[in-house]
């Protein structure tokens, strides 16, 4: 909790003061024109592209009325323009409005008008959502400037300042890398989102994808980056688009934030209620967004009012499901708590000034792109912690599944473990038609029984013959390997199976495994050659599953126990046709 809260914190602090602190790099401050700083006058307006007659009569009111069918004219007033430098260009926001007219006046009586309209900006816009008027140089200094709006649909949303030219470059270049930054931020985390949707299946990154790609239209809209591609979008259309994809951001983080917590963390009263005033927000942006005339204001303050209920709703799902457990409200407070808060604030707090004129807009960008990388962060965490989770269970099971293959006592492949093993190599016996006996390349399988076992147990205990047991097993299992698997299949008894070896490589092999065994010193239970193995020993022929050849190799190995014990048996060819119909014993051939 107070991890998250410093982190929050700190980041809303440090770019808070980034924005804020900006203005103050500024050599020359800006000079914002406002209606309370400036004179207006309303008039009929002109045809297309022409400057028209200036009303004689400016007003110095701050309340202009029933300009949204005609011309708003704005006069800036003398000192607002002596402050603003030798080399001063206004900015005007875009906002909608048909036309917008400028007027340089000189000092010797000359004027220079400029202009944009619907559809055409010309080299005039800027990164920022922002229209540059630059005065040409005269001999004669500036003495005013006038601006005339044309169908502007709320005058006191308008947003204009002067500015020094140098500043102004200087504000477009870092505004751009900002804008490009953060959009380039959120299409990051869009693509991320739908990708994590796609492969975990859950909706809540669908939406956050969905909410990044909004944002990421808003902001291209908003600093009419657009107009790269679309310049015929130019004015009145940005302006709408933006508040109608505005609305319907905030539905998708709304969706977003109540798909990420789990049902049962959000009381079912508190989800709906968001749900249905986040659908109300953008069911309100749609008039707003096609308005031209009208109530603009009270729409626009009744949307406000709206979006901080919203915000309310949305940071009470979430104290409400952190408090319940959830761990996705976690992630979330440190996402949201940073736009939540701008927001919020922009409202009450006027923050037209920070980011270099960027204004709220700017702040919504920043911290979207802030919300949308921890996010993004928070996710991986969440799924890289699964993936671990999930990696230690496989690692779990798999050491379950060898342990249930293993014997306990000896460490060696146990009968299960044994017959799974060996089992691609009988395979390939079958499937390749099987080497012949005369080919030296066979599948062998050579069964172990202690001799006289019982006795060891009888005169020294049963756990004296564990220890034989052992010592025998960590012999044997030096023969381990590729060519090699051995097991204790039970009791008393081992197995060996070899691959690759024909009849007399088999024996020999069989012989040394005796010898060796029946070399191991007990220690102080028996001393070398005082433990001997019998072994049995059959050689695999295509159709032979285990089964057949442990019956033939079981038949073998008593038959070395008939002979006396201690040595090695192996059944002769014609034992397997005849064994295989269980008619005849096994005829013998020993080589010892
Ligand atoms: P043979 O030479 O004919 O094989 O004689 P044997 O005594 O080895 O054979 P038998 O089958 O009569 O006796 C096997 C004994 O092995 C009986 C059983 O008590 C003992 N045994 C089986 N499993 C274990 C074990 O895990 N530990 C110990 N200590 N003894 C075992
Ligand atoms: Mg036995
Ligand atoms: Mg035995």
């Amino acid at each position: 909790m107070a991890m998250i809260a410093a982190r929050v914190l700190l980041g809303l602090c440090a770019w808070l003061a980034l924005g804020l602190a900006a203005p103050a790099f500024a050599a020359v401050p800006d000079h914002w024109i406002t209606l309370e700083n400036a004179c207006h006058a309303v008039g009929v307006t002109p045809p297309a592209g022409q400057d028209g007659r200036m009303p004689a009569q400016f007003s110095c009111t701050p309340d202009p009325r029933d300009y949204q069918h005609g011309s708003l004219w704005i006069k800036v007033n003398a000192g607002t323009l002596a402050q603003a430098g030798a080399n001063p260009v206004l900015m005007v926001h875009s906002s909608r409005f048909d036309a917008l007219r400028v007027g340089f006046f000189y000092a010797d009586g000359s004027v220079d008008w400029q202009g944009v309209a619907r559809g055409d900006y010309g080299a005039r816009w800027r990164l920022g959502g922002q229209i540059a008027f630059i005065p040409p140089d005269r001999d004669a200094p500036l003495s005013g400037v006038v601006l005339r709006f044309d169908r502007v649909s709320s005058a006191p949303m308008l947003r204009m300042r002067l500015i020094d030219g140098g500043q102004a470059q200087l504000q477009a270049t870092a505004m751009a890398s900002m804008i490009g930054a953060a959009l380039m931020l959120l299409a990051l985390g869009a693509v991320y989102n739908f990708g994590l949707a796609i492969a975990v299946r859950r909706q809540f990154p669908a939406w956050q994808g969905a909410w990044a790609t909004c944002m990421v239209a808003w902001g291209a809209m908003w600093s009419q980056f657009h107009l790269f591609f679309l310049p015929g979008l130019a004015g009145a259309v940005s302006a709408q688009a933006c508040t109608a994809l505005s609305c319907l951001a905030t539905l998708l983080a709304t969706f977003s934030l109540l798909t990420a917590l789990d049902p049962v963390h959000v009381p079912k009263w508190l989800g709906r209620v968001t749900r249905a005033v986040a659908i109300t927000c953008c069911a309100l942006g749609v008039p707003l967004s096609v308005m031209r005339s009208g109530p603009m204001e009270f729409w626009a303050g009744l949307l406000g009012i709206l979006v901080l209920l919203l915000l309310v709703l949305a940071g009470s799902c979430l104290i409400v499901a952190w408090r319940r457990g959830s761990a996705p409200a976690k992630a979330f407070v440190g996402a949201w708590a940073v736009p939540m808060i701008v927001m919020g604030s922009s409202g009450i707090i006027d923050v037209s000034h920070a980011f270099w004129g960027g204004g709220s807009q700017m702040m919504v960008l920043a911290a979207s792109s802030w919300q949308t990388v921890w996010l993004a962060v928070a996710a991986t965490r969440r799924f890289m912690g699964m993936r671990i989770e999930r990696d230690r269970a496989l690692m779990a099971e798999a050491a379950a599944q060898e342990q249930a293959r293993r014997d306990p006592l000896t460490g060696l492949r146990n009968r299960r473990g044994f017959l799974e093993a060996i089992a691609p190599l009988l395979d390939r016996v079958n499937e390749t038609g099987g080497p012949t006996l005369d080919e030296g390349d066979t599948v062998a399988l050579l069964l172990l029984d202690v001799d006289r076992f019982k006795m060891i147990n009888d005169s020294h205990g049963h756990e004296a013959g564990d220890a034989v047991l052992v010592t025998l097993a960590r012999r044997l299992a030096r023969w381990d390997g590729a060519l090699c698997i051995s097991a204790r299949l039970g009791g008393e008894e081992f197995a060996l199976l070899t691959s690759g070896m024909g009849r007399f490589a088999a024996l020999q092999l069989a012989e040394s495994v005796r010898a060796g065994l029946g070399a191991c010193d007990h220690g102080a239970i028996m001393g070398p050659g005082e433990v001997t193995v019998s072994i049995g020993v059959a050689l695999a022929r295509p159709g032979d599953d285990f089964a057949a050849l442990y019956r033939t190799a079981d038949a073998a190995l008593y038959a070395a126990k008939h002979q006396g014990r201690n040595r090695v048996v192996i059944a002769p060819d014609v034992v397997y046709a005849e064994s295989e119909h269980g008619l005849v014993m096994p005829r013998i051939a020993s080589i010892d």
